[in-house]
């Protein structure tokens, strides 16, 4: 059960963060990473995308780009937010 619950929360690399609450599972971060960062989850009713190799992540921001639900942030605008 804890698993499950963890697979929900934020995950994050050196360089952006990724929402699972907010994907809508297209898989677009998935096929447009060049590192191979993302994995899926594609369990029954968890369908979403997951962070699988954090330390490949070169913060290109390719993924940011090609998610159009807002589930990737770039760790340097997530902080911009917070300080606001
Ligand atoms: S910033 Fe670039 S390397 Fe990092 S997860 Fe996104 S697409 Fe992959
Ligand atoms: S591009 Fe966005 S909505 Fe699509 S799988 Fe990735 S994080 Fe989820």
């Amino acid at each position: 059960m804890k698993k499950l619950i963890s697979l929900q929360h934020q995950a994050e690399t050196s360089y952006i963060i990724l929402n699972t609450g907010r994907c809508k599972a297209c898989w677009a971060c998935v096929d447009v990473c060049p590192q191979h960062v993302f994995g899926k989850v594609d369990f029954l009713f968890h369908r979403h995308a997951r962070i699988d190799q954090p330390e490949n992540c070169q913060g290109c921001l390719l993924c940011l780009d090609a998610c159009s639900h807002q589930a990737i942030l770039s760790i340097e605008k997530t902080h911009d937010n917070i300080s606001l």
